[in-house]
């Protein structure tokens, strides 16, 4: 099964994306984690992603999709795969169209995670996770239960993303009504969007996932 989980910054993609990895054993494609990788290495392309993701733009179109399509190559075609934050333009709709049916392979839903904006700053600037297993955390609403101990594997490293500052994540909004918003018609006509509480409890989230995915 091949999915993507659609919506705005903060919405809880990634952490849904993870539990369906946990449950199901697909694949979580997430170009923002391939990109954060690409921007570690000193290199002019590095470089180059780094400044656009701290501007809170869009890396271009060639370059993720190009990821994506390497991803599928390495992964065994019965792995189901998670798209988590691809597409995020028109064009990368149909380039993922097009890589989609280069491997052999069907999109089955999109999954669209509403919320309300305004909540969404508060969790982006509060949120921050264990460098070294990636449990998320959040200043607010998720402490560790024993202060700077994460609770999943002891370490007591976090970290937090470069572009998670008050002033990128309203670019990153803007650009997601901009350029990203306008592509859920595309699956709309296809009728395989289904529309997810994104503001409920993570817990009631990933169930409300798992019955579109029971469903045909
Ligand atoms: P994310 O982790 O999905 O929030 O992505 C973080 C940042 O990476 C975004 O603000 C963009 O700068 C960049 N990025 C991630 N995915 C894409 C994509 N599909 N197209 C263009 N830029 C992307």
């Amino acid at each position: 099964m091949n999915i993507i989980l659609l919506g705005p910054p903060g919405a809880g993609k990634g952490t849904q994306a993870n539990l369906l990895v946990e449950h199901h054993g697909m694949l979580q494609l997430s170009t923002g984690d391939m990109l954060r990788e690409t921007r570690k290495a000193d290199t002019e392309l590095g470089r180059r992603v780094a400044a656009v993701m701290d501007a809170g733009e869009l890396v271009s179109d060639e370059i993720v999709s190009a990821m994506i399509d390497a991803k599928l190559s390495d992964m065994g075609d019965e792995v189901g795969a998670i798209f988590d934050g691809y597409p995020r333009t028109e064009a990368q709709a149909h380039s993922l169209d097009d890589i989609l049916a280069k491997h052999g392979r069907k999109l089955h839903h999109v999954i669209e995670l509403a919320v309300d904006e305004d909540a969404l700053v508060d969790r982006i600037t509060g949120r921050f996770t264990c460098a070294k297993c990636g449990e998320g955390y959040h200043e607010r609403h998720k402490q560790p239960a024993q202060q700077g101990v994460c609770d999943k594997c002891g370490s007591t490293e976090f970290k937090r993303r470069a572009d998670d500052t008050e002033e990128t994540v309203r670019t990153r909004m803007n650009e997601y009504r901009a350029k990203t918003a306008p592509i859920l018609p595309i699956y709309d006509a296809r009728g395989i969007v289904q529309r997810v509480d994104g503001m409920a409890a993570i817990d009631d989230v990933t169930t409300a996932i798992e019955k579109v995915l029971a469903s045909a």
